[in-house]
């Protein structure tokens, strides 16, 4: 299998896994029993705590365990809204962010909230200065990803901070970890998911500035600092920080050589001619290549591919479930009959150059015999 569908979800890393076993058995005390077995595993938790920390110049009482980016973003904005308990208050987001984000953000507007959802440019880029025109003196939360998960555009949240400083600033980090430089600086809330970084799915995490409004959305057994309650997931906890222990030091690195793999991808793809891609020329991520054809249904491009052993995606997983045209590609300008054949290549650390190779053989086989079929069929 020719894996490159690492947006979606990444293969976990033996050292990963080995840094979890004990707590999938013999280490399986709950970290809030007074016992040895429950201290041990309390140790772990805050050994991991630590680590997750460090990764994003953070201190560890700032660091919620959850379930993953999904409530990491629920819990960030319908958190800190119900924190605020502001009358008449307003939000800002942008049109590509995560569905995750979205849906927390229609919420919010059922609830009385205000929303400006901020559009892009052809690139998948927020211009700053549409965020600034967008501000009210009624304005209490901002909300902008780090780095978008079909387009791999990467966000001026340095920028966004400048010119709304004093507002809280969230951001979904969950496709940025391992990718490009994270850091908590300038932000509030920053989310960030285990399975996106090798890590194991269902288990992620909200880091969160002391002092930053922000109410429990679980409520129960008071675990996490009182913000989200639930047993831990110990060994979910401890594979996370060594996923992101690797993906942190390895960054620099692993981004290089995805930039390389990733060129030498749209070159090849290129070649086919009736091709566009979509995304910045600068500001984006390495481990992303969207790139649509012309003349190919994406879905069927898909199935084709996977037959032939590549796993590939369009847009992103999850808005394919519900087989919508990608709004992140309509949010940039491009039109319906270019998203439809549009198709995500996603690379991470565990991709090899046999890998690109091999789809550099495949890849434009299945594209050139999909566009006869369509040519016979018209
Ligand atoms: N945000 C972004 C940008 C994502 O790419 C994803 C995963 N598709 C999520 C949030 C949701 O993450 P999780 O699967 O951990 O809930």
């Amino acid at each position: 299998m020719i894996y490159l569908d690492n947006a979606a979800t990444t293969r976990m890393k033996p050292e990963v896994r080995a840094a979890m076993e004990p707590f999938l058995d013999r280490e399986f005390g709950n970290a809030s029993s007074l016992h040895a077995a429950g201290r041990r595993a309390r140790r772990a938790l805050e050994d991991a705590r630590e680590t997750v920390a460090a990764c994003l110049g953070a201190q560890p009482q700032e660091i919620i365990f959850t379930a993953g980016a999904t409530e990491s973003n629920a819990l960030a904005i319908l958190g800190a809204a119900e924190a605020l308990r502001a009358q008449d208050a307003h939000a800002i987001t942008s049109e590509i962010e995560h569905p995750s984000v979205l849906e927390a953000v229609a919420r919010l507007e059922s609830q009385g909230w205000r929303v400006t959802r901020v559009p892009v440019d052809g690139e998948g880029l927020v211009d700053p200065a549409l965020v600034a025109k967008a501000l009210t003196p009624q304005t209490a939360l901002i909300t902008v990803m780090s780095l978008n998960n079909e387009v791999g555009s990467v966000q001026p949240l340095a920028a966004i901070r400048k010119i709304a400083p004093g507002i809280i600033l969230h951001t979904d980090a969950a496709q940025s970890v391992g990718r490009i430089p994270v850091g908590v600086r300038g932000l509030d809330l920053l989310t960030f998911s285990a399975h996106k970084m090798h890590g194991p799915k269902g288990v992620g995490g909200l880091w969160v500035r002391k002092g930053t409004p922000l109410a429990a959305q679980l409520r129960g057994g008071g675990q996490e600092f009182e913000k989200r309650a639930g047993t831990e997931n110990v060994a979910g906890i401890v594979g996370l920080a060594a996923a992101m222990k690797l993906a942190c030091a390895g960054q620099a690195a692993d981004s290089a050589r995805m930039e390389l793999q990733r060129e030498r991808l749209r070159r090849g793809l290129e070649d086919l001619g009736g091709v566009r891609v979509s995304g910045p020329r600068e500001r984006r991520s390495s481990h992303i290549l969207n790139i649509a054809f012309e003349g190919v249904d994406g879905e069927a491009a898909i199935l084709s591919l996977d037959a032939a052993g590549v796993c590939v995606s369009s847009g992103s997983a999850c808005a394919s479930l519900s087989r919508q045209p990608s709004h992140v590609l309509r949010a940039m300008g491009v039109p319906a009959d270019v998203s439809r054949g549009s198709l995500r290549f996603s690379l991470s650390s565990l991709t090899t150059d046999e890998d690109i190779d091999a789809a550099l053989e495949c890849v434009p086989a299945v594209i050139r015999r999909l566009r006869k079929i369509s040519a016979v069929e018209r």
